[in-house]
């Protein structure tokens, strides 16, 4: 009996151990040279992926030329405005490039390079909509992006024009409300908002740009001061030799992008974004498994931890199943990715976070269940194998678990399905998985409809594959 206690407590301690390991060996070493840089999943010409899935625009390319010209490497993490911000506010992430104003709240918990570009707020509405001025706003919806300088401002005159706020993640679901008529109007940055328009987003500015500032690069506040100095010195280096003009050149030039013109058939967007697909389904399916085999793990030793004949673990297992399935996945997720960082100060990448919350989430619901598969055998069964002499653990092994076994089974399967779905929540904090791959490619070709259907597609193929194997399992564990 005492040895089932033992082994549980050290399974728990080694699962734990071998997941925080994980989580911290991958930082090290890379973090010197190779800098970690949030920014926007889209805000063109900013930043937006090109048909080759490669981010672009004038805040990539200057990322990318000051870092060629100061000796350093970039890793450019494409997790939205908000996300971005938080990551880089956490520590989690090096630095943020996102078309990003200096505003002065914003200098109180970041530093800000050289302001490198200037920018206001307009409203857009539809092109032959009753709505061109702020007065006819009440009553009415106004769309805005989570986080951004355009909510501020929106707030900031809510009250006098007596209009409603929606908020959106990003810049295209924010469009995509004022273009199905759900919004009356969206308050965006000018040069983005004149560049989507000449792109052929159908809303049509109708204010001066206000709140006029500039964009800066921003790093936390006091942190990575270094990286901070390379980006001045390498802006005033690209401004003097005449690369900066030629980067903001090529973006806000009179050329249409290619794109617009490209087939937007399903089966050419299939074509056009295979790569970025296939990357996108690897990576939800490399997710899914690793995921599934820390729950299990996690859920059958918080299980059993609470039939074992001690108060004390009861106690325990009780508690977490309680926490863990008690909170919401995407709470739990941002806790661990930027809520648990910004208190300790060490980084968790994205990947390992998103295994630690499935792996609380999912193993709490797992533990339920195999704690109430074991209690649903007749107790009489236990007592029968004591009197005849097994230890607990025997009795436990022989006897109890292979037939709690048989009734887990399809809760087993049911929590893998659930885990695989619940992934797609894991693209909050940028994880580059299915769904996050949808938001990007529809961030270039808005194809909204398309895009999730395929996305919708592959999911409905990976969770066949997934009942298949479970049902093969479960017909082999029958015999
Ligand atoms: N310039 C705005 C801000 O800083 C919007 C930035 C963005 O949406 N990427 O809030």
């Amino acid at each position: 009996m005492k040895r089932s206690f033992a082994s549980v407590v050290s399974g728990l301690a080694v699962l734990i151990t071998l997941l925080v390991t994980l989580g911290f060996s991958t930082t090290p070493a890379k973090a010197t040279t190779t800098y970690q840089i949030g920014t926007d999943v889209t805000f063109p010409p900013f930043e937006f992926a090109n048909k080759q899935n490669k981010y672009v625009g004038i805040d990539m390319d200057l990322m990318r030329a000051i870092a060629k010209d100061q000796g350093f490497k970039v890793n450019i993490k494409p997790v939205g405005f908000n996300a971005a911000v938080q990551a880089v506010q956490s520590g989690q992430l090096d630095g943020v490039i996102a078309g990003m104003s200096i505003t002065k709240e914003r200098e109180a918990t970041f530093d800000f390079s050289k302001p490198y570009f200037t920018s206001g707020v307009v409203m857009a509405v539809q092109p032959k909509g009753s709505v061109t001025k702020l007065s006819q706003l009440r009553g009415k919806k106004v769309a805005v992006k989570t986080g951004t300088s355009g909510a501020d401002y929106a707030k900031s005159i809510q009250k006098k024009y007596g209009f409603k706020i929606v908020t959106f993640d990003d810049s295209n679901n924010m469009y995509e409300d004022v273009m199905t008529g759900n919004s009356a109007a969206c308050f965006e940055d000018s040069p983005v908002m004149q560049y989507g328009i000449k792109q052929g987003t159908k809303l049509k500015i109708v204010t001066k740009p206000a709140e006029s500032g500039s964009y800066g690069f921003a790093v936390q506040k006091g942190k990575n001061q270094k990286l901070l100095k390379l980006f001045n010195k390498g802006l005033a280096d690209l401004k003097a030799n005449g690369t900066y003009d030629k980067i903001t050149q090529k973006y806000l030039g009179t050329t249409k992008s290619s794109d617009s013109a490209s087939d937007r058939s399903i089966i050419g967007l299939l074509k056009q974004n295979k790569s970025a697909l296939i990357s996108g389904f690897e990576e939800t399916l490399w997710l899914t498994i690793v995921a599934i085999f820390f729950a299990t793990l996690f859920g059958v030793l918080v299980g059993l931890m609470g039939v074992v004949p001690s108060k004390f673990m009861n106690g325990v297992s009780t508690t977490l199943i309680y926490v863990f399935r008690g909170l919401p996945l995407l709470v739990l997720a941002l806790f661990i990715y930027t809520g648990i960082p910004s208190l300790t100060g060490q980084k968790i990448p994205a990947f390992v976070a998103g295994i630690i919350t499935l792996m609380f989430n999912e193993g709490a619901y797992i533990a339920a269940f195999v704690k109430g598969g074991i209690n649903a055998v007749d107790s009489g069964q236990m007592e029968a194998a004591r009197s005849l002499g097994l230890p607990f653990g025997k009795a436990m092994r022989r006897i109890i678990l292979p037939q709690g076994i048989r009734i887990m089974i399809p809760s087993f399967i049911n929590q893998f399905i659930i885990t695989l779905k619940d992934t797609s929540i894991l693209s909050i904090i940028g994880i580059l998985e299915l769904t996050q791959t949808g938001k990007i490619i529809i961030a270039r070709n808005l194809e909204g409809f398309k895009v999730w259907s395929i996305i919708a597609v592959i999911y409905l193929v990976i969770i066949t594959l997934l009942t298949w194997l479970s049902n093969w399992v479960q017909r082999r564990t029958r015999l």
